[in-house]
């Protein structure tokens, strides 16, 4: 990375090579052994020289310059195991109209026209993370055309499972009600059959055309964007994520699309978060064929786990139960393969040499994938590192499975406050067990914490919140006693991240010849209350002893 950020003082010359001192509050170090909080830590070029007091560093660097943290937390570099990257890019470049802020369909319109005010007319206008579950009716084309008959508008479902357009959107793209359904997705239509603005699944690239066919392997937001669109929309969801104090992130959907913007990113000094790859299942076959499989690369761009899907979203009601969900039992789940299928899939990768990460709700779905995965370890038993993203509903046995097998849950507790509530009443009791990461902390599981940005926030410290919280946006309790306390949560933030992504050995915690990966949030995080984790700022990033972001230009 270059060193475009670091602080610089009089002689720059010299200061490149000045170790550095961070003191004045207090360090996490996520450390497995000795003490997991300390006073300070030294930095000698891109890596941690020594933790320990003040005093103790001060000696050993008598040369160094010391930045003054003034009683904030020091954490090492937080780390978003899922987290789409270029996806979050584009979802900072189109109108939010996520809930809580957006709360009925006249907000939805609101938010809308006042984007269209400032757009040209006959441009697109997207929006993102629409949760009308949560509305008394659905957005329909109607409601969008009163914010808009010029600009073409597209909404985006908050689950990635369909989108709501304009009728101005209709007509760009020729649709109308002689247009059929195409296989694998639906138009929604009103009572005459006149189509209602609803696109689902495969129907949404009616739409966006999407430049990347991955069959039935999962959701395809792969929609076309040109290469330098892509590498402005990286670089600007990694400088909101230095400014939330995340130094790595990985992420969980790679096409040749994301790739590449990555790899010209990188190229350009533009990527300085590391970046982790996962390459979704549809090209196993082309991954085989030159022989590659994951970790490969370095620690600023590499290749890690292959991305697998198994059943639906707990939002969007296509989540597979053993028991169908929904306050009628209306959520049957839905399966991307049939069991065969993906123990086909999830075999041969096994066998390849890849991590797998797949994504998995429902207890149905996950008895089905923990099944296959428990089969190729026995066949193969290796250091496999496998993921089960989300990992929404492990029963108790499952998680004595999951902790035995070695398997690693990837969880966003972003969900049980965003969409809590939708949770207790579709789920009814089985939304207390969600998630249970205290239960699967007790039976060794390595436990995982991410956002799935951009579904949910990318801001670390509201996903550390919500772990400890587990309240809905209503500030109803869910699974309380499945609550992490903050340490716990810091860890999974950090060190047991690094280990779902092969890179303990390199970052994850402050210890002596790690990456210098540090994020300092802007106050003590064991003072503030829990409510209030999530709206702390992020005082300083540092990535491989680079400041990457600073609040205010730190005392130096
Ligand atoms: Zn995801």
């Amino acid at each position: 990375m270059q060193p475009r950020s670091r602080p610089t003082g009089s002689d720059v010359e010299t200061e490149e090579e000045r170790d550095i001192i961070l003191a004045g509050g207090r360090v996490f170090t996520s450390a497995a052994s000795g003490a997991p909080w300390a006073e300070a830590l030294a930095i000698h070029g891109d890596r941690i020289a020594a933790v320990g007091s003040s005093h103790e560093l001060r000696a050993l660097f008598p040369d160094a310059r010391r930045i003054d943290v003034e009683g904030r937390t020091v954490l090492p570099g937080l780390i978003d195991a899922h987290n789409h990257l270029l996806a979050t890019g584009e979802s900072l470049s189109s109108v939010d109209v996520r809930s809580p802020d957006v709360s009925s369909i006249e907000d939805v319109v609101d938010r809308l026209a006042t984007a269209a005010e400032g757009t040209p007319s006959g441009r697109w206008i997207g929006a993102f993370g629409l949760d009308d579950a949560k509305f008394p009716r659905p957005v329909t084309r109607a409601d969008l055309d009163r914010a808009s008959a010029e600009h073409p508008i597209s909404v985006n479902h908050v689950s990635g499972h369909g989108c709501v357009v304009n009728s101005a959107a209709m007509a760009v793209r020729g649709i109308d009600r002689d247009t059929p359904d195409p296989p694998g997705g639906q138009l929604g239509r009103d009572a005459a059959g006149e189509p209602d603005g609803l696109f689902l699944d495969a129907a949404m690239q009616l739409i966006l055309p999407v430049v990347v066919d991955i069959g039935s392997h999962g959701p395809n937001f792969h929609t076309e964007l040109s290469l330098e669109d892509s590498v402005d929309l990286t670089e600007r969801a990694c400088t909101a994520f230095l400014e939330a104090g995340l130094t790595t992130v990985c992420d969980p959907q790679v096409s040749r699309r994301e790739l590449a913007a990555y790899r010209e990113a990188r190229r350009q000094g533009r990527l300085p978060v590391r970046t982790v790859c996962m390459p979704l299942s549809h090209q196993l076959e082309e991954f085989r064929a030159v022989g590659l499989a994951g970790p490969f690369g370095d620690d600023e761009l590499s290749i890690g786990a292959m991305k697998f899907y198994a059943d639906g979203s707990l939002i969007s009601g296509t989540a597979a139960f053993t028991q169908p969900y929904g306050e009628h039992g209306e959520f049957a789940g839905l399966l991307f393969h049939s069991d065969d299928e993906l123990e086909e899939l999830l075999t041969a990768a096994h066998l390849d040499g890849w991590q797998v990460g797949v994504h998995v709700q429902g207890d149905r779905a996950m008895t089905t994938v923990v099944d296959i995965l428990e089969r190729a370890i026995r066949r193969a038993p290796r250091d496999h590192r496998h993921r089960l993203e989300h990992a929404g509903y492990p029963t108790p046995e499952l998680i004595e499975r999951i902790a035995a097998l070695g398997l690693i849950t990837v969880n966003q507790p972003n969900y049980l406050r965003d969409s809590g509530d939708e949770f207790l009443s579709r789920l009814g009791e089985r939304a207390h067990g969600l998630e249970p990461l205290r239960a699967e902390l007790d039976a060794g599981v390595a436990v995982v914490l991410s956002s799935d940005s951009d579904v949910t926030s990318y801001r670390p410290l509201e996903t550390i919140r919500n772990a400890i919280a587990r309240r809905t946006v209503s500030g109803a309790e869910i699974g309380a006693d499945q609550a992490l306390t903050l340490e716990e949560a810091i860890r999974a933030h950090t060190i047991s991240a690094a280990y779902a992504l092969r890179m303990e050995d390199r970052i994850g915690s402050i210890e002596p010849a790690k990456l210098a990966d540090v994020t300092v949030v802007d106050g003590d995080l064991e003072q503030t209350p829990v409510e209030e984790i999530g709206s702390l700022g992020v005082w300083m990033t540092m990535v491989g002893g680079l400041v990457r972001h600073a609040m205010n230009p730190p005392g130096i």
